[in-house]
């Protein structure tokens, strides 16, 4: 199964894309989590991508797509993936085509409000990964694996509002992109694994 997961900055894709590959025999590939191993590793493309990053920008287009195109070569997209920031813009989805078919398109829907509320709190697990928000869990350290959390260097408000920007001119429109292969998610107040009830249903009928 090939999917896409479209969301704006905070609207929880890497939580939903967690929960997928637990049923679905799939590997998430978020290309902002590819940017920032190639920033740790100081590769060329990290240090290229860091300066869009900081600023909330979109990385160019030929780096991005390249990237994502050797990512998704590996063995362990054989079975089926889950892009998680990827594509981007239109032009990226155009590019998309003529590198693989995709068989779903899930966007989740969050409202700009709890977005905003979200968005300072968010920390990572520095080990396993796992997403948190201060609002509903404010320990330093990870609940399932005991390592450090951490918060990103682009999760702060300034970066935020551009990545709003971005989000609502570049990257919505691939919802009518994609009209006919989308399934809407409405994020839940109730929490992740509400959201993922739905989103369950509709991929188990795809199988
Ligand atoms: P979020 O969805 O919370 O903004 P990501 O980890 O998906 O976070 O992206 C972080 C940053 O990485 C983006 O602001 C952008 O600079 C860069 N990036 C990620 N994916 C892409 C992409 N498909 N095209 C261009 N830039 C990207
Ligand atoms: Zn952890």
């Amino acid at each position: 199964m090939k999917i896409i997961l479209l969301g704006a900055p905070f609207s929880g894709k890497g939580t939903l894309a967690r929960n997928i590959m637990k049923d679905f025999d799939v590997v998430q590939i978020s290309t902002g989590d590819l940017f920032r191993e190639n920033i740790k590793n100081g590769t060329e493309v990290g240090n290229l991508a860091k300066s869009y990053m900081d600023k909330g920008e979109l990385v160019p287009d030929e780096v991005t797509i390249k990237m994502l195109a050797e990512r998704i070569k590996k063995d362990d997209c054989k079975k089926g993936f889950i892009l998680d920031g990827f594509p981007r813009s239109i032009a990226q989805a155009e590019a998309l085509k003529t590198i693989t078919d995709i068989d779903a398109v899930i966007e989740l829907d969050v409202p700009l409000d709890e977005i905003k509320r979200r968005c300072v709190g968010r920390r990572i697990c520095s080990k396993c990964g796992e997403i948190y928000n201060t609002s509903t869990y404010d320990k330093s350290t990870c609940q399932k694996c005991g390592a450090p959390l951490f918060q990103r260097d682009d999760d702060n408000l300034e970066t935020i509002t551009l990545r709003l920007e971005v989000y609502e001119k570049t990257t919505a429109p691939l919802i009518n992109f994609y009209a006919d292969k989308l399934f809407v998610a409405k994020g839940s107040e109730k929490g992740p694994e509400e959201t993922y009830k739905p989103v369950k249903t509709f991929l188990e009928g795809l199988k």
